[in-house]
């Protein structure tokens, strides 16, 4: 490592990976420190012994690249690795409705604004409609959303998803991409590289044509304005074979990039200020303005009339806008991996699965003993086990709409906590559940409820936290201006989840793509691009 960058950026998320390869691309010395591992495509885990020793993130045991928080009425689901969030991520890009970019956003976004920006982070992560590899159909939970989305007299589409179906190529890094194998796994992260993970791309593309350096594994603890202008990165270097250990470092940057993720760079920040005395002038409006994008996770259709089979295929296919006056709301099919709808089949109490252990057990002991007359075969016995599952016929839904945004983020013994209360986003929360309710009724099933959200724990999940470094207007409602440069000091930029200072009501990483193309673009050019700019930065 140099003892100094034009540009050090903190993470490799969306945010992060974006602007350093845009800035690499146009020259810029740049410098990425990420907290997390890489992960090479075989590394991702599997079998239960791998998914608990490998996945969750852990300082004291182990660095996994998925990080659950529980905090008081929300728990939050995010990513650590050289990638961020896209590694688990479910892959879609979904372009955020004119209609919200209104109040507190500056007046400087708007959607056409932002539309060439967006064109650029489609292309860099080819996010396209799901076109079934060769040999393989339609998802049957695809049809399944489409055909009750319909039914519900909505208008439901395949949504742009980052996912490779083919035929092999190879990535900017020269990294092997395969066909999705329709695996279901894309939250443990794929072993084949379909997904377009950011590793695979903008990564790779700053770091073997564009001589950006990436440093796995280095956490930054704080920063500091240093005497020759610009700013000391203050890190822990972590030592991958004890976990807890670390050696520290720092870094020079003349300017320096936060894309730690929402929670991450509003942590870092309230550090500097509040502990560290390092930036005393950040505004007050740090660690406000936190939305969960009003997720609704852990809900769906029992006992639909069809086979869903939930597991198979990306885990997002496709969405409908079931959108009100009042709200923006997003609903998508949901697949998670095989491995938790298994754990799920053997939670859910049912009499039929009973009646059919029982009777296998029956027609085995009679086989084994000799006392039956018929075939000897007892695969429909098992078959029976299996497929009167009720996971089979589940279809899992997302909601996403336009919560309230107006948790508060801060320090509570030296880490990040979220107050958050759902009270201002109620309205939202029942016109989704309806939703689900009109879409469970279109498949004749049983609406169940997220675990969550049941008595006496009412609580959320989501796995889409936003703001807490809100862009806005001026210093006294926000933290940074609409180029995402920290207000009263220059050259510090914040490019991540955290800027985003309302709840989007679809999925957020396209809109934190085309904001991270919009700040390096006004970093380098000092204006707006336009379409077919003849400065549009080159994907290749
Ligand atoms: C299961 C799941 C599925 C999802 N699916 C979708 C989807 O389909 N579509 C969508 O739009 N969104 C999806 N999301 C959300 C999406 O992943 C996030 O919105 C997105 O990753 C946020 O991007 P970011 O740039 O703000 O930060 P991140 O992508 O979270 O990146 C932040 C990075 O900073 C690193 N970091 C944090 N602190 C430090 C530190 N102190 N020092 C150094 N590095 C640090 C982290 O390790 C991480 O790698 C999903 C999320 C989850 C959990
Ligand atoms: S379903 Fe997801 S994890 Fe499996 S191959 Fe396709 S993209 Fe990869």
């Amino acid at each position: 490592m140099k003892k100094t960058y034009e540009f050090v950026v903190i993470g490799s998320g969306f945010g992060g990976a974006i602007s350093a390869c845009r800035l690499a691309q146009a020259g810029r010395s740049v410098c990425i420190l990420e907290r997390g591992k890489r992960w090479d495509k075989g590394a991702f885990p599997r079998t239960t012994g791998q998914v608990s020793g490998k996945a969750f993130w852990d300082e004291q045991k182990q660095y996994g690249f998925l990080e659950y928080k529980a905090f008081r009425r929300i728990d939050v689901i995010q990513g650590c690795g050289v990638g961020g969030g896209s590694l688990h991520y479910f892959n879609v890009h979904i372009r955020t409705p004119e209609r919200v970019f209104q109040e507190p956003w500056p007046s400087e976004i708007a959607r056409p604004v932002l539309d060439p920006y967006y064109d650029l982070a489609k292309d860099g992560l080819d996010a396209r409609p799901l076109e079934p590899p060769v040999g393989l159909p339609i998802p049957s939970r695809t049809t399944a959303f489409m055909d009750a989305a319909t039914a519900a007299g909505k208008n439901p589409s395949l949504v742009d998803i980052a996912v490779h179906t083919g035929p092999d190529r190879s990535g900017s890094g020269g990294h092997l991409q395969s066909a999705c194998t329709y695996c279901g796994n894309c939250l443990l992260g794929c072993h084949v590289h379909a997904k377009n993970t950011l590793d695979l791309n903008y990564l790779a593309l700053a770091e073997s044509q564009h001589g950006a350096e990436i440093y796995p594994l280095h956490a930054v603890t704080y920063l500091t304005p240093a005497k020759q202008g610009g700013y000391d990165v203050h890190f822990q270097h972590l030592d991958p074979e004890c976990p807890g250990q670390f050696e520290i470092g720092t870094v020079h940057g003349t300017h320096v990039i936060f894309s730690a993720g929402a929670l991450g760079s509003t942590e870092l920040l309230l550090k500097c200020r509040d502990e560290k005395g390092a930036l005393p002038g950040l505004s007050n409006a740090l660690g406000s303005r936190f939305s969960g994008n009003g997720d609704f996770l852990l809900a769906g259709t029992l006992g639909a009339n069809r086979d869903v089979d939930p597991g198979w295929g990306p885990s997002i296919t496709a969405s409908a806008d079931w959108s009100s006056p009042d709200h923006v709301i997003t609903i998508e099919d949901l697949g998670l991996p095989d491995p938790l709808f298994w754990y799920l089949e053997g939670l859910l109490p049912s009499g039929q699965r009973l009646r059919d252990l029982l009777r296998f057990s029956w027609v085995y002991l009679l086989q084994t003993l000799g006392r039956s007359w018929g075939s000897t075969r007892v695969s429909r016995e098992i078959d029976a086990l299996i497929m009167g599952g009720r996971t089979t016929h589940f279809l899992p839904y997302l909601g996403i709409g336009t919560d309230a945004a107006d948790g508060q983020m801060q320090l509570r013994n030296g880490a990040i906590d979220i107050q958050w209360q759902h009270r201002r986003s109620k309205a939202l929360f029942r016109e989704i559940e309806n939703a689900m309710r009109e879409m469970t009724r279109q498949l004749g099933g049983r609406y169940a409820t997220s675990l969550l959200w049941r008595w006496p724990l009412r609580k959320l999940l989501t796995a889409h936290p936003l703001g807490g470094c809100p862009m806005g207007t001026r210093p006294d409602n926000s933290v940074v201006d609409h180029r995402g440069e920290v207000w009263g000091h220059p050259g510090l930029y914040v490019c991540d989840g955290s800027t985003i200072p309302t709840a989007l009501g679809v999925n957020p990483s396209m809109t934190i793509c085309a904001l991270a193309e919009r700040t390096a673009f006004l970093i380098l050019h000092k204006r707006e691009m336009r379409a077919s700019d003849p400065q549009t930065p080159q994907n290749t």
